[in-house]
């Protein structure tokens, strides 16, 4: 076995075996004393912690991707320079090889659609720690698994993964279904991960008899998972339930625990809240490990629900009802009180959910009181139906008029699909 593969191993059984909270207080004293020690650390080998004056967690600036971008030759450990490193992951993106190094680290680009792109620099270490920690938490065996992933980018920081008793694939969500139809038949994976958006391409491929494959696992990443999707993909494919890994270039942030809930991983990252409402929050991470580029206190932009009752299955980590989307995906129209009135995404999905007949939408706010619909079908009973559903939400929301476009469903396979989005 290579080094790499050991590191790995070594993450799996710790994963596996060795951290499982099902006391919340226990939880909280692994997370004082870990990130005393991980403080301490970037005191002494971050010039940007090392500035800073002593103290708790709570005393520390709250970075966001543009702020942490400001400052990253000064957060890192490593003599790595920002534009060297971005210069380097672009050309790596643009040649589909992903296989950006320096320094020994992996660079990787978080794929924000709005703003600026964030730089995310990996070690090897680091590396393994997060592919052991991945696996031991979301396979319940190794052996025997034909694993296929369909992932966008950062090809090469998934393919550290393969050995003899696991088989993994990686398939390029840029290229179309029909081309991916042969290797995937060929391996017939037991465990198949990819973005809702491609899950749902596959789901149609198995309809129409041009893939027959029957995975006994189906795992959603990288884009928000809407409950008619949920539906779509599980029927499709016969299984109980979807299962979902939040994960990002910020960190393994939660996955589905057996019972169906998406629990947050609380044992890798320290998750403070800046609520919303009374359920919905912002998530602000702090990264246990992460010591080539520090991850303290880092906003993250995300819309999370807090699930109403406990999980079944009894874990201390905090338990979630869904991930909800970018707050961007949030819209906030013009109120008849003349204040602006957010409807969050979820509403909007549910919304969209009840019209009959809809294949695919995105709804998309244009302006203070101009929304488009992106509809397949484009016209009809369905297209009718999706306007009065929105016009009913926006209505017991406390919208003032909004002018409804419908335009026909088009989407770029190479971009993440955001069903709900404010463009700013
Ligand atoms: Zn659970």
């Amino acid at each position: 076995m290579s080094t790499e593969t050991l590191r790995i191993a070594a993450w799996y059984a710790r994963a596996r075996w060795l951290t499982s909270f099902r006391s919340r207080p226990r939880l909280e004293r692994f997370q004082r004393r870990i990130l005393r020690s991980q403080l301490r650390f970037l005191r002494r080998r971050s010039a940007w912690f090392g500035r800073l004056p002593a103290g708790d967690l709570s005393d520390l600036p709250v970075l966001d991707k543009a702020s942490m971008m400001a400052h990253f030759n000064e957060l890192v450990t490593v003599p790595v320079d920002r534009d060297e490193a971005m210069a380097l992951a672009i050309a790596a993106e643009r040649s589909r090889t992903f296989d950006a190094e320096l320094h020994g680290c992996t660079i990787g680009l978080s794929t924000g659609t709005s703003g600026h792109r964030g730089l995310f620099l990996v070690s090897p270490r680091e590396r393994a720690q997060w592919a052991g920690t991945v696996l031991a938490r979301t396979l319940p065996r190794l052996r025997g698994q034909r694993i296929a992933l369909f992932l966008r980018a950062g090809g090469d920081l998934y393919e550290t993964v393969g050995s003899r008793t696991v088989r993994f694939e990686y398939f390029d969500t840029f290229r179309p279904v029909a081309e991916h139809v042969d290797r995937l038949t060929e391996l017939d994976p037991t465990i198949l991960v990819g973005p809702p958006s491609v899950l749902r391409g596959l789901v149609d491929a198995v309809a129409d008899g041009s893939l027959r494959i029957s995975p006994a696992k189906v795992y959603s990443v990288a884009e928000v998972l809407t409950p008619l999707d949920e539906e779509r993909i599980r029927e499709g494919f016969g299984v109980p339930l979807v299962h979902q890994i939040y994960q990002c270039t910020e960190g393994f942030l939660g996955h589905t625990c057996e019972a169906g809930t998406l629990h947050l991983n609380e044992d890798i990252v320290h998750v403070e809240r800046e609520h919303l409402d009374e359920r919905r929050f912002v998530p602000v991470i702090t990264d246990f490990r992460r010591r080539t580029q520090p991850i303290v206190r880092y906003r993250m932009g995300d819309v999370l629900v807090l699930r109403e009752s406990p999980c079944p299955c009894g874990s201390a980590m905090t338990a979630l009802e869904r991930i909800e989307g970018r707050e961007d995906d949030v819209l906030r129209l013009a109120g008849r009180d003349g204040t602006t009135v957010p409807v969050y995404a979820d509403l909007v999905t549910r919304a969209v959910a009840y019209a009959d007949g809809v294949v695919e939408y995105r709804v998309v706010q244009t302006g203070a009181a101009e929304v488009r619909v992106e509809l397949d079908p484009p016209s009809g009973d369905a297209a009718d139906a999706v306007v009065v559903e929105l016009r009913r939400l926006f209505a017991v929301q406390g919208v003032a008029d909004v002018r409804i476009t419908v335009a026909p469903f088009e989407h770029d396979p190479s971009r993440k699909l955001r069903r709900v989005e404010r463009l700013p």
